[in-house]
């Protein structure tokens, strides 16, 4: 889940709006932040404090402060020499100036920018920061890195969905790994659910150690034909590795060996998963406005 802010844009009394606008973006992508939370002295005059600077913000997830110029140029000059002195005597404080163009890039990096700018009319909100998956791929992959110390597991991924994570994954394990991946369609026939190998698996995979890398896990059909197939191919061990979690709509119980996120019974997309084969492309996972599934 997102983080929580640690400060809340209504109760904050800020100096401009455009701060908390930035405050209300930094919210919707579950980014943590302070305002204002540090003056840092500049310059003495004997025992007098001369000049201090207090940033912006503080994102404390990213350990970096924040000094917004979206306004007047003469202003920006002024801030630029402060944040070059407060560079100078605090070496291991990370600062950016953000003017309007490093600002929308900032956006770009966490997201799309502003949900009404992005045109993302179908999304709801975000609910997997692109930082929180990226730490926690990581942490997965060193996990498994640990767990097949000494082998060399063959990754299997269904497509299309697996897309983002497999290729994140991937370079985490530090382990010589292989890769391969099968396709596969569902649809309701008459005995219910029916979950049809398109594509199969390019190399052998008797003897090997496969480890089934999912995007998400619903009802647990799709995964539990998978892993029958998977088990009929005989290989050494099979293990499954899910992104996402939706444990409360499970039918079929499947052992999870790995989990990214537990998440709650919301339809999402983004990071590699779609509706309607769109929103693959978002770096967070977000969720889809309800009105559009009823
Ligand atoms: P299951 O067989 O576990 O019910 O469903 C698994 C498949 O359904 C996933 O591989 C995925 O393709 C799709 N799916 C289930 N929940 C979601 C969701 O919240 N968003 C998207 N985009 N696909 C989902």
């Amino acid at each position: 889940m997102p983080a929580a802010a640690a400060a809340t844009v209504a109760a904050t009394p800020f100096a401009h709006e455009s701060e908390a606008e930035f405050a209300r973006i930094l919210d919707f992508y579950g980014i943590s932040w302070l305002y204002e939370p540090r003056s840092f002295p500049l310059r003495w005059e004997g025992e007098q404090l001369a000049e201090a600077f207090t940033p912006d913000f503080f994102l404390p997830d990213l350990n970096l402060y924040i000094e917004l110029t979206t306004i007047r140029q003469k202003l920006a000059t002024e801030k630029n020499r402060k944040v070059r002195l407060l560079r100078q005597l605090y070496p291991e404080v990370n600062i950016r100036l953000l003017n309007k163009k490093d600002y929308l890039r900032l956006l770009a990096k966490y997201g799309y920018g502003p949900p009404e700018a992005a045109k993302l009319p179908d999304i709801d909100r975000v609910l997997i920061t692109t930082g929180q998956i990226e730490r926690r791929v990581g942490e997965l992959g060193a996990q498994i890195a640990r767990d097949y110390s000494g082998q060399a597991p063959l990754l299997v991924g269904v497509l299309k969905g697996v897309l983002c994570f497999m290729a994140d994954l991937l370079r985490h394990i530090s382990l010589p790994v292989s890769v391969d991946f099968m396709a596969i369609s569902s649809f309701e026939g008459e005995a219910g659910e029916v979950v049809k190998i398109l594509k199969d698996l390019d190399q052998p995979v008797a003897d090997q150690h496969v480890l089934l890398v999912e995007d998400i896990v619903d009802t647990g059909m799709t995964l539990n034909r998978v892993l029958e197939h998977l088990w009929s191919l005989r290989p050494a061990s099979l293990k499954v590795c899910a992104l996402l979690d939706k444990r409360a709509r499970r039918l079929v119980d499947v052992p999870l060996d790995y989990i990214g996120f537990e998440i709650p019974d919301e339809f999402v997309v983004g990071y590699g998963l779609d509706y309607h084969q769109r929103y693959r492309n978002l770096p967070f996972i977000a969720v889809l406005k309800h009105e559009l599934l009823s």
